[in-house]
Order: C-alpha cells, then structure tokens, then sequence
C-alpha cells in the first residue's frame, strides 16, 4: 500500500515531529502526530503531513437523521461506517463516500469492552447522526445496530438467535448490537 493513500481516524499516531512538518489535520502531542479528523494521509515532497478530509459532509446530513451504512473498518475505539443513505431520503443517494464513526462510547446503553463483539466488517448498519459536522454516529436505541450481518466462514446471512446471530449452515454464533429491526429487510 502506498504511504499517501492510507486513511486516517482521529488520534491515529502518524509519525513524530522529527520525520514530518506538520499540516492541516494533525497535532502534535510532546513530539508524537496524531490525525484530528478523518481522511487520507498526505505527505508532501517537503514531509509536510496533512490529512486531506474524505468527508464532505452532505447538506442533507443533520443531526437526529437515521443512516444506513457498512462496517469498513472496526479500530479500538471507534467503527467506520460508510453511508450509503439517509432513512426517509433513500432515493438521494449520498453523491461523495461519506464515511462516519461510532465511538464505543456511543454503541449502546452500558459498557462496551470490545467493538467486535459490537460489529463486524461489512456488517448493514442503521445509525443516528449525533454531531453532523465530525458524523459521530450513535447505534444506543433499541432500533439502531446492526440489521444485516453474514457468516465470516460461509457468506451467508446470519440469523438472529436470542441476543446473538447465528449461522444456520455452520451453526456460528457471533455478538453484535443487534437492532430490533435486524432481518426484516426494512429500514
Ligand atoms: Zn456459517
């Protein structure tokens, strides 16, 4: 992978102010830089290192709006969700990728000491917006979390089983935050 091309989420290390000059969308913290928003890496012919935002934040997104997206990266603390659309707006497609994060602080009422026990990569996600201009997303409510998830062995579709997804070929059981509306095919 090139170095220019990797994607950064908020308190990503980067490097240390001995390596890069720093830019747009990082600080500096005793030596050490770390991302403040989401973005792509940039490192210029002159190590300057910026993080050019990814998100240009749609007009229509605001905050109480409901989103429906895919899990593409699960870090320690947060998930990345990619927006496909908005609920009620479905038809407006969302034209840039938009990309949000659910802070595990934000998954569900309690405490959560994983997030993969919470999500999986690619897992269908419906999520409210809780700060429009960051796209912090928050799955607490009870209709909110994962609606569709498939088997890592057997691509599948998981089923719900009690609190947790089961696959019916290979018999799996994987943890989410389920929604109340996890399988219906509804949004
Ligand atoms: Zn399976």
């Amino acid at each position: 992978m090139e170095k220019d091309k990797r994607f950064a989420v908020p308190g990503d290390f980067l490097g240390t102010s001995e390596e890069f000059t720093l830019g747009k969308g990082v600080y500096d913290e005793g030596g050490n830089l770390y991302a403040t928003q989401i973005g792509e890496i940039s490192i210029t012919d002159k190590r300057v290192i910026n993080i050019l935002p990814a998100v240009e934040t749609p007009p229509m997104l605001k905050e109480g709006d409901v989103v429906i997206g895919r899990i593409e990266d699960i870090r320690d603390t947060v998930a990345v969700v990619s927006i496909a659309c908005v609920k009620g707006k479905e038809k407006r497609e969302i034209a840039a990728p938009t990309q949000g994060v659910i802070h595990i602080s934000n998954v569900k009422k309690g405490y959560v000491s994983e997030l993969q026990q919470e999500f999986g990569y690619l897992d269908v996600v419906k999520a409210k917006v809780i700060d429009a201009k960051t796209l912090r997303l928050s799955t607490e409510e009870r209709d909110l979390g994962v609606i569709k998830a498939m088997c890592m062995k057997c691509k599948c579709d998981l089923e719900m089983k009690g609190n947790a997804l089961a696959c019916g070929r290979c018999k799996r059981v994987e943890a989410r935050k389920i929604s109340e509306d996890y399988g219906k095919g509804v949004v």
